[in-house]
């Protein structure tokens, strides 16, 4: 049995002031969920503050990125210990914005999952095609590879803390959401690979849809099996588009 996860990722977006007020709506709605957890990643500056706002309330906070090193001469990067005094228990790893304009690597990535594991940190681990791969026909080895390597030397005993975002590339921003038969072949798909890697351990880690989410398309993607929730851009800047897509959560 699988507990959903509705994660709310700001981006680059939000004041202190508007992440407070975002979250605090968030947390005041929010008090009668069941059966799963609601997650903001609000920017880094937000961190503190969001977690104070939250505090009371079931709302977990998680960090946008880290760096996989406890301190150091590592100007302009944030540590996992620092994102954990910071109040955060979920990181968002890999997020193709990430991968895209900042040139980070599987063997990045990879690092990033395992620090954060042995810090105590929930990795959110993103993985997806872009168009072009799509078109040619590769989503399943483009998708194979990064789980593949987001996960070396990743024990099985850490998979209660994994969770993995399918966010395909051309559906991030773009309003144009995989179909349920595009999201099921790719879920069913990273299923299988984390059952085949870690027996039934992988039966047990959520995957989340990420791309163009709102509350009028989750409630099909949610019916399918191996969708755990939803990873979430654009609607999770407004408190009643994020609330909508909640509220449609089994
Ligand atoms: C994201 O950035 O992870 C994302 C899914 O964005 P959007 O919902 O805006 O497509």
């Amino acid at each position: 049995m699988r507990n959903w996860i509705v994660a709310g990722n700001w981006k680059m977006h939000n004041t202190i002031a508007e992440s407070v007020s975002l979250a605090q709506a968030i947390k005041e709605a929010t008090t009668a969920v069941k059966n799963g957890e609601v997650v903001v990643a609000p920017p880094f500056t937000a961190l503190h503050s969001v977690s104070e706002t939250l505090k009371g309330s079931a709302v977990k906070l998680a960090a946008q990125n880290m760096y996989p090193e406890d301190k150091g001469a590592f100007t302009g990067e944030v540590s996992p210990l620092m994102l954990k005094d910071a109040g955060c228990a979920f990181v968002i790893v890999g997020h193709s914005e990430r991968r895209k304009y900042f040139n980070e690597s599987d063997n990045q990535i990879n690092l990033k999952v395992r620090k954060a594991l042995t810090t105590g940190l929930k990795p959110i681990v993103c993985v997806g095609e872009t168009d072009g791969e799509r078109n040619s026909g590769v989503t399943q080895a483009v998708v194979n590879r990064q789980v593949r390597k987001a996960l070396d030397g990743v024990g099985v005993g850490q998979m209660d803390r994994l969770v993995v975002a399918y966010e395909p590339v051309w559906a991030i921003g773009t309003g144009k959401v995989a179909t349920p038969e595009q999201a099921n072949d790719v879920h069913d798909f990273i299923r299988r690979l984390l059952v085949e890697i870690y027996g039934c351990a992988g039966a047990d880690v959520r995957i989340l849809y990420g791309g163009s989410v709102t509350k009028d398309n989750i409630a099909e993607l949610i019916t399918i099996e191996d969708i755990d929730g939803a990873l979430v851009g654009g609607a999770s800047l407004k408190a009643d588009a994020f609330l909508g897509i909640i509220s449609k959560m089994p």
